[in-house]
């Protein structure tokens, strides 16, 4: 009688791998096909066809990699979870699918986690995966290649509760002995592994904002901050990666232009650290399945001092951009 209780503890411990929270799974999933994702986009740049294609003039394009590493991503997990809602930034082709693109394994080191209490029993209808496939595009064709991200974020119930990003370039500066590319993941409430916070110099102030996507908007914001520095570059994962790794005390885009598909996921880990993402007003974001795709009301992400940038926000740029 002293093994049944024994036996009983086996089967759950077994029952957690395979019967893990849809949550986890999900992760678990995206964790892998980021990867894949993020070596796709390696691939094609390698190949020098980029094939692009400019979808809303030369400051808004689409390359080979973005459509195959999207191909990855959502078909991916729209046959591994097919009552989830997957909102991929380009539109799906007509193409058959390339079979090889595609990802089954589930990340062991997310199944292992403990999903937090209130994740726990998410359902498939309140599930939401936004996807940028490479985020970043324009400065890839530009060759600046640690601008690049795959963005795989899940929402819940509209709010961004866990995210995965793969930042396919990261040490391609640091020489043939260092490894090529990382993949990162958090949830809310768990935290966030593959990435580390650090702490943003405390003598400078630095703020980050797009570099491509400019405007009076944009510029007059990053003035009325007064920053020592501003860092002009690519991508709206790197630029709230480079304020989770202390490179930037914020990201500011007071403008709209920025997707959903472009903050869930960074939102997600930032969230998942102690820091902060809203838009310009301090408004959170909503990533329910019918919302609209633009955040209008532009970007504002931190760690600290969230509500000092929300004070110095010019009255004009606010009146000019609303949610
Ligand atoms: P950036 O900081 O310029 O790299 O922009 C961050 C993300 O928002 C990227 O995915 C951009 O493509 C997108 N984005 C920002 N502004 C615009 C815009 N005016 N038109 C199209 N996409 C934009
Ligand atoms: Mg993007
Ligand atoms: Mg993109």
């Amino acid at each position: 009688m002293f093994n049944l209780p024994r036996l009983l503890l086996h089967s759950v411990a077994m029952a957690g791998n395979t019967g893990a929270p849809l949550l986890l799974r999900l992760v678990a999933a995206s964790v892998s096909v980021a990867e894949k994702a993020g070596t796709i986009v390696r691939n094609v740049f390698d190949s020098g066809e980029l094939g692009v294609v400019e979808k809303d003039g030369k400051n808004d394009l689409q390359t080979q990699a973005d459509r195959s590493a999207q191909e990855c991503i959502v078909q991916s997990l729209s046959r591994q979870f097919p009552k989830v809602t997957i909102i991929g930034e380009e539109e799906p082709t007509d193409e058959t699918v390339d079979e090889s693109h595609l990802v089954t394994g589930l990340s062991e080191e997310v199944l292992k986690a403990v999903c937090p209490q209130d994740l726990q029993s998410v359902k498939d209808e309140d599930v939401v995966v936004w996807v940028d496939p490479l985020d970043g595009t324009k400065e890839y064709t530009q060759g600046f290649l640690d601008h690049v991200t795959v963005l795989i974020g899940v929402a819940v119930k509209g709010k961004a509760v866990a995210g995965v990003i793969n930042q396919p370039y990261y040490n391609y500066k640091a020489g043939p002995g260092a490894t090529l590319g990382r993949t990162m993941w958090g949830i809310v409430g768990l935290g966030a592994f593959g990435v580390e916070r650090l702490v943003p110099p405390a003598d400078k102030w630095i703020v980050t904002t797009t570099r491509s996507h400019s405007n009076k908007l944009v510029t007059d914001s990053i003035e009325a901050m007064q920053p020592d520095e501003v860092l002009r570059v690519g991508g709206a994962g790197h630029k709230v990666l480079l304020v989770i790794e202390g490179k930037a005390h914020a990201y500011v885009f007071a403008t709209p232009g920025c997707k959903k598909w472009d903050t869930c996921a960074p939102e997600a880990i930032l969230h998942a650290l102690g820091g902060r993402l809203t838009d310009i007003h301090g408004n959170a974001l909503q990533y329910h399945k019918d919302v609209k795709h633009p955040n209008t009301g532009g970007v504002l992400a931190t760690y600290s001092d969230h509500d000092w940038y929300l004070s110095r926000m010019p009255e004009s740029v606010k009146e000019a951009v609303k949610p």
